[in-house]
């Protein structure tokens, strides 16, 4: 079942991801202290006529991280070559990637926690020291020879730093997360996407995509285009504030951004579990999702929005919780 508000890509969004990709560091709205560091970088390794160091993009999906790793190709002026970590089952599938590579290229691994383990060995001396070791022959002939590799510059993504290797994570010389995005820049966003839409949008009708979007620029770009379809089905040529709220209410987002997955979420933990503490494979049991997509994908956003809190003993629904719901919170009288 897809969710509306999933910062997970979806059918739908590939068609017009495309277009609405910024493509200079400048296009690119919010997360500050990343651009500045990365724009800092970019000159250096630019001045010094080199690839620029490893990056690796962290964060929950849909935040922007395939975005910036075709950014950073642009400002460097370099070709972006793309794959991800469970594309490349064969260390000699990453092997004939990597010497296909021009100077200074660009290679952006999607999903790079998902490399198969004899994969990412290739991978540490290539990042470290632009070579590969090929074992020809077999047995008691068998000889290894080292192979140059042009400079490269690899782009990691993954959801949680956490979950590469120490090895792999050692070997970034850029560790950059990205965090949910402000109401602020959600709108310049929401106003940006309509721009390229060629339609207009009343600023209270951006600000409420903004809200309901749970930080995520994909999920905002994804909620415009549905309420933009409803404001053209009734003849609007600006998107109002009215047809906006009617649109989310048809969608079923609520003034939180959270959607009926989340109820089912906090509802059972509060229904079930007296708000908790409650482990995580309990509540994957109870609402039947998966442990993994609950971690990485719907959990940091009720996090951030302080609706459960993470204890030593499982997880926990906050009193902010049980006031969205109208429930009364246990214990206080
Ligand atoms: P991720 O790789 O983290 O899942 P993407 O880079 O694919 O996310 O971003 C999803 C979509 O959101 C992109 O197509 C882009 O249109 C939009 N987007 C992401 N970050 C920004 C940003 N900072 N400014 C404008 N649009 C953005």
């Amino acid at each position: 079942e897809e969710r509306m508000i999933s910062g997970e890509l979806q059918e739908e969004d590939s068609s017009i991801e495309y277009s609405l990709r910024p493509e200079t560091l400048s296009q690119y709205i919010g997360q500050e202290k990343i651009k500045e560091n990365l724009s800092i970088f970019i000159e250096a390794a630019k001045l010094r006529d080199e690839a620029l160091d490893h990056v690796l993009l962290y964060g929950p999906p849909g935040l922007g991280k395939t975005t910036l790793a075709t950014i950073i190709a642009n400002e460097m002026g370099v070709q972006f070559r793309t794959t991800s970590g469970p594309a490349i089952e064969k260390a000699g599938d990453l092997a004939a990637i990597l010497t296909s590579l021009e100077p200074g290229d660009v290679l952006f691994i999607d999903e790079i926690h998902r490399l198969p383990r004899s994969v990412e060995e290739v991978l540490y001396p290539a990042m470290e020291d632009f070579c590969l070791d090929i074992v020809l022959g077999q047995g008691s002939s068998a000889r290894s020879v080292r192979l140059d590799l042009p400079p490269f510059t690899l782009v990691g993504a993954t959801t949680r730093a956490g979950l590469l290797t120490a090895p792999l994570r050692d070997r970034f010389g850029v560790l950059s997360r990205l965090d949910f995005y402000e109401t602020k820049d959600l709108r310049n966003i929401v106003e940006r996407t309509a721009d390229i839409f060629h339609i207009g949008i009343e600023y209270d009708a951006a600000t409420e995509v903004a809200r309901r979007s749970r930080g995520t620029p994909r999920i905002a770009n994804r909620l415009l285009k549905r309420v933009r379809d409803i404001a053209q089905v009734s003849g609007e040529s600006t998107i109002s504030m009215e047809t906006t709220k009617k649109a989310l209410k048809m969608l079923q987002v609520d003034e939180q951004g959270l959607d009926h997955i989340d109820h089912k979420l906090l509802l059972g933990i509060i229904d079930h579990f007296q708000g908790g503490p409650v482990g995580l494979d309990t509540i994957s049991a109870t609402i039947g999702e998966e442990s993994q997509t609950i971690e990485d994908v719907y959990e940091p956003f009720l996090l951030q929005i302080g609706f459960i809190q993470r204890t030593p003993r499982g997880r926990v629904v906050t009193p902010n919780a049980y006031h969205h719901f109208n429930r009364e919170v246990p214990g206080v009288e």
